[in-house]
């Protein structure tokens, strides 16, 4: 039996690991512990995840969160390496690009563990970003790096990843996965359409330290978001730290904010939604699954496939530029084009992969 420490703390993280965790479990030859650092810690960010998904219970749980980057990495790197020591994994699987990833890759390659990297590749080319720093070192660190599309192959390329001792495949995005394995469950359980009522809205998030650590950047966003909200209500799922900011600093009265939603919930607003305006990586994606419009409130985007295909508009964080680009989507269609993320097996392709390989 190969033994994999699996490194999660943030809520993408408990999205995506839930169709790898069924696929391990199911898979002869392999099992999965799994380890929380508790960057994301409260009930809404976190817990709900567990239980709405059937993830596995953690066997180690941290509570690491509400520090500096540095602070937190660090602890983070501390407590790992002690359970990497204590469990002898195999493998440590990490995913995307928070503090928890970076932090699991190095613990385990100082001790000379293997390090696989699901959602490898990805670049905003953007170095102020933490997100950014996170991935680059930790695929830098990774021996096998799980890439969700063809251009994360082809950044990882122009970096040599040819000539390092790892091993770069294309194997889909793991958030269709989970989208996929959830879609009708969430259809069953989610009573959110309920409690909002069926007039026509847009879906928003905004949570990225870019803009909520940017008072002016935050305070254009939601501007542009309460002229929006004036023609379609505008239902904002908030991020707790955003929040706080802009109840600190008065901003936003006039939009539906509600607290963070569960997975489920988020499907159904995603599946009913006009179109998504977001600052979120994940969310692009998903908004994509489903066929809706993105308008991204960011400078760059990993996800420069849909900006190509025309499916998402990068409008920074400038009120006029936002308007704009939201004009420019607002009651329209496109198509999908077939496989950009792959066909909903990333999990599968893993596991075998893993199968053959440790
Ligand atoms: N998400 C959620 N509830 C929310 C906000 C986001 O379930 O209130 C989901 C969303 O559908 C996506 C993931 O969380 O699957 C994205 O997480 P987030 O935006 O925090 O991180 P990012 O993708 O930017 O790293």
């Amino acid at each position: 039996m190969k033994k994999i420490l699996t490194v999660i703390g943030a809520r993408p993280q408990f999205i995506k690991a839930a169709p790898l965790s069924k696929a391990i479990s199911e898979a002869s030859g392999l099992e999965e512990i799994l380890l929380h650092t508790g960057q994301h810690f409260d009930e809404k960010m976190s817990d709900i995840f567990f239980t709405e998904m059937k993830i596995p219970q953690p066997r180690y749980r941290f509570n690491i969160n509400s520090l500096s980057h540095g602070a937190m990495t660090g602890l983070m790197l501390k407590e790992i390496e002690t359970v990497v020591l204590a469990e002898q994994p195999d493998l440590l699987l990490v995913f995307g690009d928070t503090n928890s990833t970076l932090a699991g890759a190095l613990a385990a390659k100082k001790l000379h563990v293997k390090v696989a990297h699901v959602e490898a590749g990805l670049r905003s080319f953007n170095m102020q970003m933490p997100e950014e720093i996170n991935r680059i070192l930790t695929d830098r660190l990774s021996d096998y790096l799980y890439c969700p599309t063809d251009q994360a192959v082809l950044n990882l390329n122009r970096e040599g990843y040819a000539n390092f001792d790892a091993q770069v495949l294309r194997t889909g995005d793991i958030m269709l996965d989970a989208m996929t394995m959830f879609s009708e469950t969430a259809e069953l359980h989610s009573r959110i359409l309920e409690n909002i009522g069926n007039k026509p809205f847009v879906l928003a998030t905004l949570h990225r330290a870019e803009n909520t650590d940017n008072l002016e950047r935050l305070r254009a966003i939601v501007e542009a978001l309460e002229v929006i909200n004036r023609d379609i209500r505008v239902i904002l799922p908030l991020h707790p730290r955003t929040r706080n900011i802009m109840r600190e600093s008065g901003m936003g009265s006039s939009l539906e904010i509600l607290e963070p939603v569960g997975y489920f919930d988020m499907i159904a607003l995603l599946k009913n939604c006009s179109w998504v305006m977001t600052d979120s990586g994940g969310l692009q994606k998903e908004a994509y699954f489903m066929k809706k419009y993105c308008v991204t409130l960011r400078d760059q985007t990993e996800w420069v496939e849909l900006t190509e295909c025309g499916a998402n508009v990068l409008a920074g964080a400038e009120k006029e530029r936002i308007l704009a680009s939201t004009a420019q989507i607002a009651g329209k269609s496109f198509n999908v084009a077939d496989g950009l993320y792959g066909s909903g097996n990333t999990a599968l392709q893993i596991v075998t992969h893993l199968q053959n390989s440790l």
